[in-house]
């Protein structure tokens, strides 16, 4: 059965997306930490991180170096990441744009129409 991110990635399920490459998809956090809190998900579908060949390990980062230079261009906050992987079976990293309300595991409710503001400023 594949993953609720494979799903996304497929299209088979809606997300507010921020990129995609031939490798890489990224979208917003449906339960977000901070607001801009992103996953960078490889399309390939691994459980662990680094279970990921090599070519898409290096995909998969360069895509976050990426998203997150875009990030703090957009928000001029310093972007943090967190890859813990113990929810969603299918290897992703969690990019933040850091603020000092910020505490793990603490998550904001957003209304439709903020993340779709937040995905227009953060699209790439
Ligand atoms: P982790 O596996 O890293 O512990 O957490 C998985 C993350 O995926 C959580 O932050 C959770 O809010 C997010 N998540 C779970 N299901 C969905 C979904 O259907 N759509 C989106 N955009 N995020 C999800």
């Amino acid at each position: 059965m594949s993953s609720i991110f494979s799903k996304i990635i497929a299209g088979e399920l809606p997300c507010y997306k921020i990129y995609e490459d031939d490798k890489v998809m990224a979208f917003l956090d449906i339960n977000p930490e901070v607001k801009g809190h992103t996953l960078v998900v490889p399309k390939v579908e691994v459980d662990k991180i680094y279970d990921l060949s090599e070519v898409d390990w290096v995909a998969l980062w360069a895509a976050v170096k990426k998203i997150s230079a875009h990030m703090e261009e957009v928000t001029g906050r310093r972007t943090i990441y967190e890859v813990i992987g113990v929810d969603v079976p299918h290897a992703h990293v969690h990019l933040l744009p850091f603020d000092e309300t910020w505490e793990h595991g603490k998550t904001l409710s957003l209304s439709e129409d903020e993340f779709n503001s937040i995905r227009e400023k953060l699209a790439m």
